[in-house]
């Protein structure tokens, strides 16, 4: 990614661009408009005056249009693949798996909205029986999403399609690693409403996205690292705009004694190093019961001959995506290796100049740096522990809390509901991505608010309480007319409700 001054055809004044690169190569893959302050503000009102039209459509001729949309990108995966390929260095394969979820949710939120926020009856208790209650959830206006690089569809995908689901128009800055692929989503869905500014994209680096923030946007869905969530929140805060923020984390997986070794070596390798290990929910440490430690070793090394990083087709392992996380990665292995950490696997000599070579480091230290920070490279720490207990407390000695998986054959739910993050697969790993009906987020610094799912759709809405008087109250209470008597009934009735004798021994 490189900045540059353009001037634009047919004015005088020069309009800066940008340039994503090929993370493999370095070519350029396409030139992009760094948006000013001004045009995010223009793109914001676009999409406030299609908020009026996209809102008040009925959910089932929205479900219409985003599933046209769905089809459209069910037809061209390989056309956007292959861009995500050229701007991520991710293979082509992993580019579709990540479309292929994607498509899914748009599916999802699509159909289920209508159900999920549309309006409903609910119970009014004995207190207010004489009224009629209904819950019903509205669209906020327009959303403004901000989107990392290392899955520029999936990722923002967890916003744009929820909150367009719920009724929202849509303003994406897309990570300026990964512009084309958000313009490309952006056009897609264009075509499918007759040009209108349902979802919009505005291109550009950090300041594009800061503008977004102070745009007035009725809710900013963040996507990134920790360290700009922290200054997204903080420009929200200026106009009270609400935030959803997923960040990074630090995920674990947890072999147990019972597992299956041959399939835990697998997911761990795949959670570890797939993408690069440039997923906020990969796998980062692993925690294996001593009982199984060699055995787990011998099968996971097994299956890791072979894989590699590299730029040709037969490499499963893409170029590190944005050249300053190789930096991060090299002090990482270093600082655990320095500290006494095992290579059984690639080591200090893997970090390239664009690639690094898959890394397996044992018995790293707990207070290294690749323990206790986002490595976001294609590198395991792997290390016993002497029980599920002592398994659980490491894997909670974090700040992030994402998401994390257990093989255990007996204890695996067990073992999960105590992990302190948002999800958890048991005898998988990352599934729970793929689940529709499921809540993606985390808690601690790996971010709050919660895409997909029923909790996705309600994210981007707000709930509207009506309550209609269906006949006169037996009792009047909210009037100055009031009497005595009915004070002392009231007083009756709430104890013949709630003043049982339940007392704690
Ligand atoms: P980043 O924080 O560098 O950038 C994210 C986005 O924020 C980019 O579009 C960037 O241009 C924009 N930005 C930068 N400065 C800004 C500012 N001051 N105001 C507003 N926007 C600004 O993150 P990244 O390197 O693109 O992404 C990698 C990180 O994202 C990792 O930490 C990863 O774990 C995390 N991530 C989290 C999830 C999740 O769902 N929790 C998913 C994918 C990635």
């Amino acid at each position: 990614m490189t900045a540059t001054l353009e001037p634009t055809a047919g004015t005088d004044a020069p309009t800066e661009t940008f340039d994503s690169l090929n993370p493999a190569t370095g070519d350029v893959v396409g030139t992009h408009p760094i948006a000013s302050k001004a045009d995010v503000d223009a793109a914001v009102a676009r999409a406030r005056d299609t908020a009026d039209w996209w809102g008040n459509l009925s959910f089932d001729e929205r479900a219409e249009y985003l599933l046209t949309w769905r089809s459209v990108l069910t037809r061209r995966i390989a056309q956007l693949a292959e861009l995500s390929h050229r701007e991520t260095g991710k293979p082509h394969g992993d580019a579709q798996l990540e479309i292929v979820l994607a498509i899914d949710h748009i599916a999802w939120a699509a159909k289920h909205a209508k159900k999920v926020l549309g309006p409903h009856k609910v119970k009014s208790g004995l207190l207010m029986a004489n009224q009629a209650a209904t819950v019903e959830y509205r669209s906020l206006g327009v959303v403004g999403v901000i989107g990392p690089w290392n899955y520029p569809v999936f990722t923002p995908m967890g916003s744009i399609a929820y909150a367009l689901a719920a009724g929202n128009t849509v303003v994406f800055k897309p990570s300026e690693y990964t512009p084309g692929v958000g313009q490309w989503l952006a056009d897609s869905l264009t075509e499918v409403v007759h040009g209108r500014a349902v979802l919009q994209v505005v291109t550009g680096l950090g300041e594009t996205g800061n503008a977004l923030c102070t745009s007035g946007v009725d809710k900013l869905a963040f996507t990134g690292s920790g360290r700009t969530g922290k200054k997204v929140m903080a420009e929200c805060a200026e106009n009270l705009t609400p935030v959803i923020i997923e960040a990074g984390g630090k995920d674990s997986l947890i072999v147990d004694e019972d597992a299956n070794l041959t399939k835990a070596a697998e997911a761990a390798l795949w959670g570890g190093m797939s993408n690069a290990g440039q997923t906020c929910i990969g796998t980062e440490r692993v925690y294996v019961h001593e009982r199984v430690f060699d055995s787990f070793m011998t099968e996971i090394l097994s299956q890791a001959k072979g894989l590699r990083a590299g730029a040709d087709s037969g490499a499963k392992i893409g170029p590190i995506t944005m050249p300053s996380q190789i930096d991060v990665i090299r002090t990482h292995i270093d600082d655990a290796i320095d500290k006494g950490a095992h290579v059984a696997l690639g080591g200090k000599d893997a970090v390239g100049d664009r690639f690094v070579q898959p890394t397996i480091l044992t018995h790293v230290p707990e207070d290294s740096v690749g323990m206790t920070e986002e490595t976001f490279g294609p590198t395991l720490a792997i290390n016993p522990v002497a029980s599920m207990d002592e398994a659980v407390e490491l894997t909670n000695a974090t700040s992030y809390g994402l998401a994390g998986a257990v093989f255990s054959k007996k204890r695996g739910m067990e073992i999960a509901k105590r992990i302190r993050s948002g999800m958890t697969s048991v005898n998988s790993v990352i599934a729970f991505a793929g689940v529709p009906t499921l809540p993606f987020g985390g808690v601690g610094e790996s971010g709050f608010g919660r895409i997909h799912g029923p909790d996705g759709l309600k994210e981007f809405t707000y709930a509207k309480a009506i309550t209609r008087q269906k006949y006169r109250p037996p009792m009047l209470l909210t009037s100055f007319a009031r009497d005595p008597k009915t004070d002392a009934r009231v007083a009756s009735l709430i104890t013949l409700l709630h003043g049982g004798k339940k007392t704690i021994k």
